[in-house]
């Protein structure tokens, strides 16, 4: 947002930034094997494509160095606030105040929220494991002082998390056991290197970066984003290659406790191969007896075992419903954030907050984010913002929000389309929320982009800026 603001000719923000370095999820996630299972060249900002991807899905550290350099290459560490967590942001006299946790306090005309999704660590309750002698932990908040080679490692959850560590660490651990409670679907896409010349080509040729781009961004648009919500050929397709995957296991007996019970891409797909064979190395265990305790020297599972190890890692995911939180955004009369959303967050399009003025969500509540590329959905919602920031520099308007009606409108429409989605046919995730119903967005991402191509201002309630009432979009 920092560097589309700078291209818009917009030099007066502040980015606040609870961690003490950039890149959100990039920075948060250090585990052995991270990746994005987007494919680079379409998980970047369009326009700061990276010619220097090393890897067709590269790993997280490059990432992290690829938003880095973003953020020098628009001069944003200047702007960024680090270490500075935002508590509250309150509408007053027409301007949000800010107040961090440090007491420091400004006023901005926008207030724009980028706090990511999948941010809070879901920790489940294993009793005992407190007692555990050994080291354990998150896999968001990897401890790289533990020692991993030759060790006794023992991975609970088979996630993307999980099926990624599981990668990178069951080759080196003395003894390597994967926890599973469901077994999950895994789409076989493999990695590739991208050699010398062919970086040295897209460093001269920059249309090349941008093609590579699009031939990603039409392949997942067209397959994925097609399959997760409507029946049909792109989901026959997707489907068909995890199970034509799955049967590659030799041993049946395996094969039958990889085999989940619900539709593929129910549970948000995993994607990659080589996972399987690992479970033929005689280091390399699937157990799948259920949890029952934890204690100093191991994990002891429902069928009396106990299963001593040096490492335990929880790769057991995040809760996806916290949106914003701990901050508390205060609009006009007082209205409370959390008391609109009551644990249900919800949005306008994705992009605003009824009743809220001058807010923009990036990523906000039902977004697109599937096994899509955030960057191409959050640039699209950064441009819904610029396109009404530039009404309010123009002086058409002075302030505006979403309308609940329109709001609680297209919330009736989304709700009716979940169920023609897979996140809706049968299975439990990260997707659903309190009321039972997965919160993700039910159309492609081709409709995101037209429902936000434009703001459809008859949907807005607008304060008159000092030029009237003009409110034809840019
Ligand atoms: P996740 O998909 O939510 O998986 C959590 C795993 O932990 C599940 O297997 C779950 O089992 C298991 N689990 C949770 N509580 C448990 C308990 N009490 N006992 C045993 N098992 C338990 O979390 P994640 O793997 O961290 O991934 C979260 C999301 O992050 C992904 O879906 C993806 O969007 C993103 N991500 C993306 C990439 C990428 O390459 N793009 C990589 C990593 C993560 P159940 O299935 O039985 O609940």
């Amino acid at each position: 947002m920092g560097a589309k603001l700078h291209l818009a000719g917009i030099e007066s923000f502040r980015i606040y930034e609870k961690a003490e370095r950039i890149g959100g999820t990039w920075q948060a996630n250090t585990y052995p094997g991270l990746s994005c299972d987007v494919p680079s060249r379409y998980y970047s900002y369009s326009f700061a494509p990276n010619p220097d991807w090393t890897h067709l899905y590269s790993p997280g550290p490059e990432i992290w160095a690829y938003l880095d350099r973003v953020a020098r290459d628009f001069q944003l560490y200047d702007r960024i606030s680090l270490g500075t967590e935002v508590d509250e942001a309150r509408w007053v006299d027409g301007q949000w105040n800010v107040r961090t946790q440090d007491g420091q306090e400004a006023a901005y005309d926008f207030l724009i929220t980028g706090a990511g999704g999948l941010v809070h660590t879901h920790k489940p309750h294993i009793p005992g494991l407190e007692s555990f002698a050994g080291a354990s932990f998150h896999s968001a908040e990897w401890d790289h002082s533990v020692p991993l080679a030759g060790r006794r490692i023992g991975v609970i959850g088979t996630g993307s998390t999980g099926m990624q560590i599981t990668r990178a660490l069951a080759p080196v651990a003395g003894r390597y056991e994967l926890y599973q409670r469901t077994p999950q679907w895994i789409l076989p896409v493999g990695n590739r290197r991208y050699s010398r010349p062919t970086r040295w080509l897209h460093r001269r040729i920059p249309a090349l970066n941008r093609l590579g781009y699009k031939v990603w961004q039409t392949q997942i648009e067209w397959v994925l984003g097609r399959a997760t919500v409507r029946d049909g050929f792109a989901r026959w397709l997707v489907s068909s290659a995890c199970r034509r995957h799955l049967n590659k296991i030799k041993d049946p007996e395996l094969r039958r406790r990889f085999t989940p019970e619900y539709k593929p891409m129910c549970k948000r797909l995993l994607m990659g191969t080589k996972f399987y064979e690992l479970f033929e190395r005689p280091n390399v265990e699937l157990i799948d007896a259920g949890i029952d305790h934890v204690q100093a020297r191991g994990i002891v599972t429902r069928d009396g075992r106990l299963h001593e190890l040096d490492v335990i890692v929880l790769a057991t995911g995040f809760d996806a419903h916290q949106f914003l939180k701990p901050m508390e955004l205060i609009g006009p009369d007082g209205i409370r954030l959390s008391e609109l959303w009551d644990g249900e967050p919800f949005a306008y399009r994705t992009v605003a907050l009824p009743g809220f003025p001058n807010v923009f969500t990036l990523i906000g509540p039902h977004s697109p984010f599937g096994n899509q590329s955030l960057f191409m959905i959050s640039e699209t919602q950064m441009d819904y913002a610029l396109r009404f920031i530039a009404l309010w520099r123009r002086g058409a308007v002075d302030a505006g929000w979403p309308s609940r009606e329109a709001t609680d409108r297209y919330n009736e429409e989304l709700r009716a389309a979940i169920p023609n989605t897979i996140w809706a046919s049968g299975c439990q995730s990260w997707y659903i929320g309190k009321d039972g119903l997965p919160h993700a967005w039910p159309w492609t991402p081709a409709r995101h982009r037209e429902t936000l191509a434009e703001p459809q201002l008859e949907e807005w309630e607008l304060v008159p800026g000092s030029a009237g009432a003009v409110v034809t979009t840019p």
